[in-house]
C-alpha cells in the first residue's frame, strides 16, 4: 500500500516498543523485570474510581463539551492559582485525551510547514515526532551532563533563527529527571521573549520533584512570559491515571479555541468518566500525590547508589520524574559491544531486563530506566545487571 509521506519519517515510540518486548517475554513465562515503563505501578486512589462508577452510575455516559467539562476546566483553572498562583479563565483551559494529544492538538494549532521548534536532549521521545506531524521541524540543541543536561542561554541564543516558531521544556524531564531553576528558566525566557518564541511547557512530572525541591513553572515568573506560554499537564503521573487519558492546555484563548476546534474533529472530548475521575482527583484528597511521591524518593537514593556501583556506569542524580538516565557507554564496551542498543538487547534477552535505549531520546550513550516499579524488583534489577556486566567483562 502506498501510505502517507508522513509515516515515512515517523519513528515508532522507543518506550512503547521496550514495553511490548518485555511484556511478550513475560507471557512466554520468562521472569523479565520491566525498567521501560513510563508509569507510576501504584493503582489509582480509590475515590478517584469511585467517583467514576458513580459518574457511569448517574448517566455520564454520553458526549461532553470537546474541552472538557466546566467544572473540570474550572478545577484546572484552581490548581493553577493554588499551586503555581497562575490566573486562567476556562476558555484558556483545554481538557485533553492525556498530555500527550494536548501536545499533539498544540503543534497542529501552532506550526505551519517549515516552522522550527526548539527541542531540547535527551528529549522526551513523542516530541520529535508529533512536531514532524504537524509540518514542524525539531531543532535539536544537545546538552552535557555537565550542565545536568540543561539548556544555556547562549545555546538557545545560537540556535534562533527567523522560523523558530517555539521551544519546548520539560522540568522535571523525562528521561533525564532534571529541574531548571527560576534563574535558568528567567534567562531562557528572557529570549524568547526578545525573539516572540511561543514556550510550550510540559509539566506533567511536577508533582514528582525530590530532595526538598519545589517545581517551578516558567509561566509564572512574570505576566510577560506567561502570555508566550503554554503549559501542558495531565493526571496520568501525579496520580498514577495513566489509563485514563487526561490531560490539559493552559494559555492563549485563541490558541486554545483553535485546539479545541482540532480536537472536536478528532476526538470529540475526552473520555467521559475520566473527566469525573479527574475532578475527584483534583478536588479530593492531595495526601496520595504525596504518599507516591515519598515512595518514588526512597526508590530513586537507593535504585541510584546500587547503579552507579555497577563497572562502566555513571550517573548523574536526578531531581524529579521517575527515571535515571545512566551514561552505559563504557559498561556496553567492557561487555563486547559496540553500541548502548545491542548492550540493552542482550540486557533484555540475557539478565531478563527490560530498559530503554538513550537513542530515541537523542543520546544513544545511555539508558533510561524507570524507578516506578516494586523496590525488590529495583533490586533484583540492580543485581542482575551487576552480574551480567562482570560476568562478560
Ligand atoms: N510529557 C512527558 C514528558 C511524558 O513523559 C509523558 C508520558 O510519558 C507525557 C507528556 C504524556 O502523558 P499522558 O499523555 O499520559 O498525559
Amino acid at each position: 500500500m502506498d501510505l502517507a509521506n508522513r509515516t515515512k519519517t515517523l519513528t515508532p515510540s522507543a518506550t512503547l516498543a521496550i514495553t511490548a518486548m518485555a511484556k511478550e517475554l513475560k507471557a512466554s513465562g520468562v521472569d523479565v523485570i520491566g525498567l521501560g515503563a513510563g508509569e507510576p505501578d501504584f493503582n489509582t486512589p480509590d475515590h478517584i474510581i469511585e467517583a467514576a462508577y458513580q459518574a457511569l452510575l448517574n448517566g455520564k455516559t454520553k458526549y461532553t463539551a470537546t474541552g472538557g467539562i466546566e467544572e473540570l476546566k474550572r478545577a484546572v483553572c484552581d490548581k493553577l492559582l493554588k499551586d503555581q498562583g497562575l490566573t486562567y479563565e476556562t476558555s484558556e483551559i483545554i481538557v485533553t485525551n492525556g498530555a500527550k494529544h494536548a501536545l499533539y492538538t498544540l503543534f497542529q494549532a501552532l506550526l505551519n510547514e517549515g516552522d522550527e521548534v526548539i527541542v531540547i536532549a535527551p528529549y522526551w521521545v513523542s516530541y520529535t515526532e508529533q512536531i514532524k506531524l504537524a509540518g514542524g521541524v525539531p531543532v535539536i540543541i544537545e546538552t552535557t551532563e555537565e550542565n545536568e543536561f540543561k539548556l544555556t542561554a547562549s545555546q538557545l541564543e545560537g540556535a534562533v533563527t527567523s522560523k523558530t516558531k517555539a521551544i519546548i521544556i520539560n522540568s522535571p524531564s523525562n528521561p533525564t529527571g532534571m529541574c531548571y531553576s527560576e534563574r535558568e528558566l528567567l534567562e531562557i525566557g528572557s529570549i524568547c521573549l526578545k525573539h516572540n518564541i511561543t514556550i510550550v511547557s510540559d509539566e506533567i512530572y511536577e508533582k514528582l520533584v525530590y530532595d526538598g525541591q519545589k517545581h517551578v513553572s516558567i509561566a509564572q515568573l512574570s505576566e510577560e512570559l506567561k502570555q508566550i506560554t503554554v503549559i501542558i499537564n495531565g493526571l496520568s503521573k501525579a496520580y498514577s491515571m495513566t489509563g485514563w487519558r487526561i490531560g490539559y492546555a493552559a494559555g492563549n484563548k485563541e490558541l486554545i479555541k483553535q485546539m479545541t476546534s482540532i480536537a472536536s474533529h478528532s476526538t470529540s472530548n475526552p473520555t467521559t468518566p475520566s473527566q469525573y475521575g479527574a475532578l475527584a482527583a483534583f478536588n479530593g484528597p492531595q495526601d496520595v500525590v504525596e504518599e507516591m511521591r515519598i515512595q518514588f524518593e526512597k526508590r530513586l537514593n537507593m535504585f541510584h547508589e546500587a547503579l552507579v556501583n555497577i563497572p562502566g556506569f555513571t550517573c548523574l542524580k536526578p531531581k524529579g520524574a521517575f527515571y535515571l538516565f545512566p551514561n552505559v557507554k563504557e559498561a556496553a564496551k567492557l561487555c563486547g559491544y559496540s553500541t548502548v542498543d545491542e548492550f540493552a538487547k542482550a540486557l533484555l534477552s540475557e539478565a531478563h531486563v527490560a530498559v530503554v535505549p538513550g537513542a530515541g531520546f537523542g543520546a544513544p550513550d545511555y539508558i533510561r530506566v524507570s524507578y516506578a516499579t516494586s523496590e525488590a524488583d529495583l533490586i533484583e534489577a540492580a543485581k542482575r545487571i551487576k552480574n551480567f556486566v562482570e560476568e562478560k567483562m
